[in-house]
């Protein structure tokens, strides 16, 4: 049997010369990058926000080197990046071997970060664009939802508060009744009045401090009364409007973190389809980096674009040329502003791949199918029969933006042979439409179609959509540690800058 060599046991024996960690870190390794970008950011912002006195503190160019390797590492709890700082010798080159305990950390990301991250991120997108990694000159747009940290069972829903408030103010608004016919002994006049009504807290607190005033020598009942009033309806009252006042354009929030609002989320891993607690962040992306975030609170894109553009253009100073979006996105709104702002809109509507299919396209009935004739706006029915115009009307949006719908009506639709095929409804064929819509929908095809149209959304699957596979199946972040809007969109930025240095070190 051959003789076993083992190599020597050099474990725990003393060195002459301290080992210099660096050069144990390769020229091409990612901290390196992140090191390098950091040091060319202006954090001013951040050092001014260190109020002075007590002890030292930790470097805040030193906290964001470790902060943004340890997102690009995919380690997002600060107890763990406080033991890599104990442990992995990148973190400990970044540091210089220095250990912020995981509340520092925490407190640093939570709170000096606070309204300074997105900031950090324009800075950095700023460098790729000077090094030729993107033009900002087009913005490949798409939103996920990705769930808060707020527990799962913890929703309030806009329906059941605004049942049960009505509920509650008829309850306060009879016993107050009730106290009143006695004030006045009139209660046979005072009976046949509407028993409802509408009433706040701060209507119900002047009312309960008039009625102390009044009823000095106060009966049991109503003693009872008035109790009930200021121990039980009061404060129900006061958590009701509270819980309408968090909701604002909302129709949900997480008791656990309010700022988190319920959307359906796509299907598991056994295919149901969830309702969580979650925010809707969008990017902008161009060559897969993202050049723009923004964080939202509604589960439909519709409504974020022209926030989210307006945000593009307060960090950089300019907007973009063109702008690549999916279906989504589609609306007149987002179509005039885009028009507005003259960009070059590369946005399809609902129905735009719909439409182009022969059965669809070939559809006498259908409204966008019928011939307008647009120097006496009328329709004209398979029949021929003119549609005329009966009216119009106004829609608004989540938004509050206002569309103008008109309405046009056939005279006679009793005895057609078509009627089976043209319309379900009683009666004759009413039909609605949007001019503005429609030419807007119009222009948008035209560019759809066109080569350019046909580059743009070739790339879109593979920008947005490609990035957020990056971040949420590679990376696992499919939720957020931090509650709260502020928190949220600090967390994302970090993972944002994360995505981009690992790119560019790839
Ligand atoms: S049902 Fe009325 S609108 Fe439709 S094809 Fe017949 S006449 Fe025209």
């Amino acid at each position: 049997m051959a003789k076993v060599i083992f190599k020597e046991l050099v474990s725990n024996q003393i060195v002459l010369f301290p080992e210099n960690i660096s050069d144990r870190i390769p020229e091409n390794h990612p901290v390196r990058l992140v090191n390098h970008i950091v040091d060319q950011l202006d954090i001013t912002n951040i050092i001014n926000k260190y109020v002075g006195g007590g002890t030292s503190s930790y470097h805040p160019r030193m906290m964001l080197k470790v902060l943004f390797y340890s997102y690009l590492s995919n380690v997002y709890s600060c107890r763990k990046i406080e033991k890599a700082l104990q442990e992995n010798i990148y973190f400990m080159w970044l540091s210089g071997k220095s250990v912020p305990d995981f509340r520092t950390i925490n407190n640093f990301r939570g709170q000096r970060l606070k309204g300074e991250i997105q900031n950090l991120f324009a800075e950095i997108v700023k460098l790729l664009q000077i090094s030729g990694y993107v033009s900002l000159e087009v913005q490949y747009i798409d939103g996920t939802k990705i769930e808060s940290a707020s527990n799962k069972y913890t929703f309030v829903w806009r329906g059941s508060v605004e049942k049960n408030k009505v509920k509650l103010e008829t309850k306060i608004a009879s016993i107050l009744k009730d106290i009143d016919s006695q004030i006045k002994e009139d209660s046979k006049e005072q009976n046949k009045e509407e028993i409802r009504k509408s009433i706040d807290t701060e209507e119900l607190k002047s009312k309960l401090s008039e009625l102390n005033k009044k009823l000095k020598t106060k009966d049991k009942s109503t003693q009872k009364q008035l109790q009930e009033l200021q121990q039980n309806l009061l404060p129900r009252l006061e958590k009701y409007e509270n819980q309408l006042e968090i909701m604002g354009n909302r129709n949900s929030f997480s008791k656990t973190d309010p700022d988190a609002t319920f959307m359906r989320t796509k299907e598991d891993h056994m295919m149901n389809g969830q309702l969580k607690a979650c925010y809707n962040p969008q990017i902008s992306t161009e060559n897969q980096y993202i050049t723009h975030y923004s964080i939202h609170q509604t589960p439909g894109d519709t409504t974020t674009l022209v926030g989210h553009l307006e945000s593009f253009e307060s960090y950089y100073g300019y907007q973009s040329n063109v702008v690549v979006a999916d279906a989504g996105y589609g609306s007149e709104e987002n179509y005039e502003y885009l028009e507005e702002k003259g960009i070059e809109a590369y946005v399809k509507y609902n129905y735009f791949h719909l439409e182009q299919k022969k059965k669809i396209k070939n559809n006498a009935f259908l409204v966008q199918n019928l011939y307008y004739n647009s120097d006496e706006d009328y329709y004209v029915c398979p029949m021929g029969q003119h549609l005329i115009r009966v009216g119009h009307g106004t829609r608004t949006s989540d938004n509050g933006y206002k569309s103008e719908v008109t309405y046009y009506q056939a005279a006679r639709c009793i005895g057609c042979p078509l009627r089976g095929m043209c319309h379900k409804a009683e009666g004759v064929r009413l039909i609605s439409v949007n001019h503005r819509l429609k030419e807007l929908k119009a222009k948008a095809r035209d560019c759809l179609m066109s080569s350019k149209g046909l580059f743009h959304r070739s790339k879109r699957p593979i920008e947005p959509e490609a990035v957020f596979g990056q971040l949420k199946s590679n990376n696992k972040f499919n939720r957020f540690t931090l509650r709260g809007l502020e928190k949220v969109n600090i967390e994302f930025g970090l993972m944002a800058i994360a995505h981009n240095l690992r790119k560019l070190s790839a």
